[in-house]
């Protein structure tokens, strides 16, 4: 038997120590949350996605009374980028989210686990790493790729 350990890079940035894309990208996405459709959950959720061209592709939740139907607002952004700009690679994604309680969460939100998988199949089709920005109320986690948030990922494709 071999122990193997991963470990996840993770940054913690104030927002203040943002670089001026990064900050556009987080406000972006943080600007989405009120396009969320959640009269379910109540959690709000915005993504934006800076493609390779310059875009940024925005989504934010949108739930259904059949629940399965409804997406999250990372797969409704890199869907949209995906058809609105086949082909053209994701460079980064920002995360922002509003809580039940009507307030930004203190601990930065993170993507499910099918968003991302879906994120990663952008990622590997960019041939490089997108990097990945979650927003909290104070802080700021930033990931260098998809593939730090899901490690042992299913990649046969
Ligand atoms: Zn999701």
């Amino acid at each position: 038997m071999e122990k193997i350990t991963i470990s996840v890079p993770v940054e913690s940035y104030t927002y203040a120590e943002l670089t001026p894309q990064q900050s556009e990208l987080v406000e972006m996405a943080r600007q989405y949350t009120s396009n969320s459709y959640a009269p379910y959950s109540h959690f709000r959720v915005g993504a934006a996605i800076r493609l390779d061209n310059g875009v940024i592709v925005c989504g934010a939740n949108q739930e259904n009374v059949a629940y399965p139907s409804g997406t999250c607002a990372e797969r409704s952004a890199c869907f949209a980028a995906g058809a609105q700009y086949p082909g053209v690679a994701f460079r980064a994604i920002a995360i922002a989210s509003v809580g039940t309680d009507g307030q930004v969460p203190n601990t930065p939100t993170a993507p499910c686990g099918a968003c991302r998988q879906a994120l990663l199949e952008y990622e590997t089709l960019a041939g490089a790493n997108v990097e990945v920005l979650l927003a909290g109320r104070d802080k700021v986690y930033v990931l260098p790729s998809v593939k730090s948030l899901l490690p042992l990922a299913f990649s046969e494709f």
